[in-house]
């Protein structure tokens, strides 16, 4: 089944005395349910354009967005079920991290309080947070910020994730434990994700297909073995 379907998407910038922008030119990509795309190409090419378009966090210039078969376009981000972890995706400096999980879940659903911490401690446990979820934002290193980002994502079990280069900020270690995780959390939880990222072997490990983007189109689409193999 289709989960996400992106038809003939575009995106130009327009703003007053600049020439306008055309980051997005007409995408057109379904995923399957569970499938996880890793989303390559240069910088500029439009990646987290498309990105910010399908969270909601960027209107749309032309063509349509549809996640399980309905048209999200018209509706707000809050709306969309949606998991965006995002570099600069600000969390909140005067919660801690413990509450910045839960805001992202209570802000989906009315959920009880217990089920609320349940969660929270079970997320953190995953993604190797629990020692500082009484820290703040502020205080934590980009790669710790950039783990609870994905765990506020993940919280919310959406129906579409969707990553910014996850991993950049992570040590090697650490990108390979949060690299494993990612994969153990797609393959129980089943979400159909969206990955950029500029890594080859984080794209070759995660990855059911990957696209290759450029200019604001995906110039290749195919299995990793497809994309990486070919003459
Ligand atoms: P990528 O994520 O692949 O680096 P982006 O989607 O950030 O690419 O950018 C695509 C193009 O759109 C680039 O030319 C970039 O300069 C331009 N762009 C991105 N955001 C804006 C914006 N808010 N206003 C104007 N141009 C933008
Ligand atoms: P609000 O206070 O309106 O619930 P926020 O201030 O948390 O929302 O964030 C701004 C927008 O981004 C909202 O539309 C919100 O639903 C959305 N948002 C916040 N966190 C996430 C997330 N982890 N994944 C996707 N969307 C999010």
């Amino acid at each position: 089944m289709t989960e996400l379907e992106l038809r003939d998407l575009r995106k130009t910038y327009a703003a007053r005395g600049r020439p306008a922008v055309d980051a997005v030119r007409g995408i057109d990509l379904a995923l399957r349910s569970g499938e996880l795309l890793g989303l390559l190409g240069p910088s500029g090419c439009g990646k987290s354009t498309t990105l910010r378009m399908i969270a909601g966090l960027e209107s749309v210039t032309g063509g349509d967005i549809l996640v399980g078969g309905s048209s999200v376009i018209a509706r707000p981000a809050q709306q969309r079920n949606i998991g965006v972890a995002f570099e600069n995706y600000a969390l909140y400096p005067p919660l801690t991290v413990a509450e910045n999980l839960a805001f992202g879940l209570k802000a989906r659903k009315r959920a009880a309080r217990g089920d609320v911490d349940r969660k929270v401690r079970e997320i953190a446990d995953r993604v190797d947070l629990t020692p500082l979820l009484d820290a703040r934002p502020t205080g934590l290193s980009s790669g710790q910020k950039q783990r609870v980002s994905l765990a506020r994502a993940l919280i919310r079990e959406p129906d579409v994730l969707l990553l910014d280069e996850p991993l950049s900020h992570l040590d090697a270690a650490q990108r390979d434990t949060t690299r494993r995780e990612l994969k153990r959390i797609q393959r129980d939880l089943g979400h159909t994700t969206i990955l950029v990222t500029h890594d080859q072997e984080e794209a070759l490990s995660l990855a059911d297909r990957i696209a290759v983007m450029k200019d604001g189109v995906i110039q290749q689409l195919g299995t990793p073995y497809e994309i990486y193999d070919s003459p």
